[in-house]
């Protein structure tokens, strides 16, 4: 089966944000001709033009490169990539970037929504996390974003250093209040290698309490699903009829295609992900050798574990008959005693068709996937 949605990896940003491990290059715009013509010859993979229903350009900082970037960026895509009518194309944006030349140039190359990295709307917060924008950049760009006819999301940052309950509370409000049709909300992950990581280790930057952390994301479900979003998957929240279909295709483990550095792109069974690198993808794909880094080959059984985790992800949870026509696996032979236990803790409900995640489960998800994927 062709894949009808696209990834394409834009790894720009002004500078590297502390808690920040993706795949990029900060203040180095000298590479950006290159990457052009990078990406120009790793479209060449896709002999036909596929035709899709969905295209996300993420980063990196995609509104990095400005309004001039973003339709030299289109013109090269379209050789290949070709969004059919009443696709969904996504953009993720920095608020800073965002400005009515910008907007202009998203809207002329037909994208339909914006995802903003806005992370905090408390100048405290996002100090600490070492962002540049102001909470009025948020305001602004939402504004300009929406009078274009726009979708937008926010993603939105918990648990961040020195940030209190009342804090992110504070933040759910405000965005609330901004109103975007799409919210994000994750929590601060310490990841190896990143400044914030190394300022934890000497004792400079400290984590949040975990009960605080459960707190703050208990606080994120019921203000977003108060004010009318829907909770449908553990971080996201949409208004009705703007889940981002997208992420919806990931989850769905549908087969999707994947460019740039860091790309991971997925045939229903495969994984390949792109070499991290930005300068080592560059330089193998303009010297012809292979540019990609990792590939997972799955199995039967692997696969189906996996398509069992995203989909106890989403709150609609897994439902036994259209799990073994996707995956040709039998649910309770592949899970049922972890999916017994975690009913037995009140991590899960089964209603004999379906599994669901209690409140209590999404709580504590990250920790119960190794149960399925490792058991
Ligand atoms: S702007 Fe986003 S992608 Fe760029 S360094 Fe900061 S968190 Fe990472």
């Amino acid at each position: 089966m062709e894949p009808r949605h696209a990834y394409v990896h834009v790894p720009f940003c002004r500078h590297r944000c502390g808690y920040c491990d993706f795949s990029l290059v900060a203040g180095r715009d000298d590479l950006i001709d290159r990457y052009f013509t990078a990406l120009a010859v790793e479209l060449h993979r896709v002999r036909e033009p596929l035709d899709l229903d969905t295209l996300y350009l993420g980063g990196g900082t995609p509104s990095h490169l400005g309004p001039g970037g973003l339709e030299r960026l289109f013109g090269l895509l379209h050789a290949s990539l070709r969004p059919v009518a009443g696709a969904e194309i996504s953009i993720e944006c920095n608020p800073e970037d965002v400005s009515e030349p910008l907007v202009a140039a998203l809207h002329a190359c037909g994208v339909t929504r914006a995802s903003l990295g806005a992370q905090s709307l408390d100048a405290v917060t996002l100090r600490a996390l070492d962002r540049s924008h102001a909470p009025d950049d948020v305001r602004r760009a939402v504004a300009l974003l929406g009078d274009r006819g726009l979708a937008v999301n926010i993603d939105l940052m918990t648990a961040a250093p020195g940030q209190s309950i009342t804090a992110v509370e504070r933040d759910l409000d405000a965005v609330i209040a901004i109103g975007p049709q799409h919210v994000s909300v994750y929590c601060l992950t310490w990841e190896k290698g990143t400044a914030f990581e190394g300022l934890r280790r000497t004792g400079s930057l400290a984590a949040a309490d975990e009960g605080d952390e459960r707190a703050m994301f208990e606080a994120a479900i019921d203000r977003l699903e108060a004010a009318g979003y829907e909770h449908y998957e553990v971080s996201n929240f949409a208004r009705p009829g703007h889940r981002c279909r997208h992420n919806e295709a990931y989850w769905d483990c549908r087969p999707w295609e994947a460019f740039g550095p860091g790309a991971a792109r997925f045939d229903g069974r495969t994984r390949i992900t792109n070499h991290r690198s930005t300068v080592t993808w560059m330089n193998r794909v303009l010297s012809g050798d292979d540019f990609t880094g990792d590939t997972d080959a799955m199995d039967d059984d692997a696969a189906a574990r996996e398509r069992l985790v995203v989909g106890l992800r989403r709150r609609a949870g897994v439902d036994r008959i259209a799990f073994r026509a996707a995956s040709g696996l039998d649910l309770d032979a592949l899970a049922g005693p972890a999916v017994r236990r975690w009913v037995g803790q009140g991590l899960a409900s089964d209603d004999g068709q379906t599994i669901r995640l209690t409140r209590t489960g999404l709580l504590v998800s990250d920790g119960l996937w190794g149960d399925i994927l490792d058991p």
